[in-house]
């Protein structure tokens, strides 16, 4: 792939925008990118940066992320920080061709990781809430806010947020202090375009994770304790997000995400993003997908997901099943599926009792709060801003306090306003 069209190739040092970014190390890649930590050297700060392909389809694409991205950052900065921010871009021109480039701020591991890392276990229940908290009000922005669908929800396109300043923590930030590796060459990475001071912090950074390489071990089966990890996490990957009115994509979503509507090409809207957040959040309290349907024999992965969905929610309604340009393909007249006849109903709350043990309690909470999200008719399930009010959510002490909506934050300004009022 690194041909004329392909990816850009970037060594350790290389430099962007005429100097101001100097790439650090690779963090990730994508069918259409590579992404790296990057210095930018005009804000003292370490960002990510996104290399698109230089072919024309990929330039056209990163053309759109700009886009969705640009208008993302325009908004109200309180409910913009659940996505990730774009800081800046520009083209980037090598052997294989003109390349654009997405400045992104620097953020850590994937909700994939956080549950490979607990060993698929399934996370504790309040950090599933806290996670579901900062993925609804990212939503509820992108859609209130914007009209923006995402389209691709899933647990690689969440990612977490550090809780360490990364001026203070060069190694560390961005990474969630328990998932990072702690053999990451920065000493190596930081180039001599950045300062000795910097260089030393690092090395300290890097004695500072060394010494608790004990906890971290990779002791198979060892039990890994998440539980004191403040979990924060962005919605990223807007390559596919378009605006609800201008859809663009018959065919959307990661197969295990994706909505039914989409299997029966209905038509689709913000709802199929509720979906996805119902399948994020039964991954993220088990550990299993939600549906991973496979082709069999006679029957297509299509007809199989839709099987799988009516085994866990019942039979679908005969309006909603036969209302896709694909109905036809799966569904006879009656509604029933074609080829696939003996279905097994194992109805949510049975399956996360028997199959993932959780408590009554925790399972009927839990289903009473995800049941809705996956009604077969798009327009009954909840809006992002509905599901903020859920009382699953509001849960003990699971929420942090300055995510309990802005009225901590008036309470403040409004005591402010007070002492203005007393000094004039
Ligand atoms: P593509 O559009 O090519 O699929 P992505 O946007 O999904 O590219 O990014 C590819 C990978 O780069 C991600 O899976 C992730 O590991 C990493 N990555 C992307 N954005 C960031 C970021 N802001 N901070 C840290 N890592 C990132
Ligand atoms: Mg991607």
């Amino acid at each position: 792939s690194y041909r004329k069209g392909g990816y850009h190739a970037v060594r350790v040092g290389d430099q962007f925008a005429g100097g101001r970014y100097i790439a650090q190390r690779k963090l990730g890649w994508g069918q259409f990118s590579t992404v790296w930590l990057a210095f930018d050297t005009t804000n003292d700060t370490y960002v990510a940066l996104k290399i698109q392909k230089s072919a024309a389809q990929f330039v056209q694409a990163a053309l759109h992320e700009i886009d969705v991205l640009s208008s993302i950052a325009d908004g109200a900065p309180s409910n913009s920080k659940f996505v990730v921010q774009l800081i800046d871009h520009f083209k980037h021109t090598g052997p294989n061709g003109q390349h654009q480039c997405m400045v992104l701020e620097f953020l850590g591991d994937s909700l994939l990781r956080l549950v490979r890392y607990n060993r698929y276990k399934g996370l504790p229940m309040n950090k599933v809430r806290e996670i579901c908290q900062c993925i609804l009000i990212g939503l509820d922005y992108l859609h209130r806010e914007h009209g923006i669908i995402h389209t691709d929800l899933k647990l690689e396109n969440v990612l977490l947020v550090s809780t360490i300043d990364p001026a203070k923590d060069p190694v560390r930030s961005g990474v969630s202090p328990i998932l990072e590796r702690p053999e990451g060459n920065i000493n190596g990475a930081v180039t001599s375009l950045i300062e000795k001071k910097l260089k030393r912090r690092a090395r300290r950074a890097v004695a500072k994770i060394s010494g608790q390489r004990g906890s971290m071990g990779e002791a198979p089966n060892s039990d890994r304790n998440i539980d004191g990890i403040d979990v924060r996490c962005k919605v990223v990957d807007f390559g596919n997000a378009c605006w609800a009115d201008k859809p663009f994509a018959e065919e959307i979503q990661t197969r295990q995400y994706r909505a039914p509507e989409v299997i029966l090409q209905a038509g689709y809207s913000f709802s199929v993003d509720m979906w996805s957040f119902a399948c994020i959040a039964f991954e993220l309290a088990t550990g299993d997908m939600l549906f991973t349907p496979k082709v069999g024999q006679g029957f297509s992965e299509d007809e199989d997901h839709l099987a799988l969905m009516m085994e866990l929610l019942g039979k679908m309604p005969r309006k909603v099943a036969t209302a896709g340009m694909k109905s036809k393909d799966f569904f006879d007249r009656h509604g029933d599926l074609k080829r696939i006849r003996r279905l097994k109903f194992w109805p949510l709350n049975k399956l996360l009792i028997e199959r993932y043990k959780l408590s009554e309690s925790d399972a009927h909470e839990f289903s009473e709060f995800l049941l809705p999200l996956l009604d077969f008719a798009p327009e009954k399930r909840p809006t992002a801003e509905q599901c903020l009010q859920h009382p699953w959510l509001m849960e003990k002490d699971s929420v942090p306090d300055e995510m309990r909506n802005e009225s901590s934050v008036e309470k403040v300004d409004v005591g402010i306003s007070n002492l203005k009022i007393k000094v004039g």
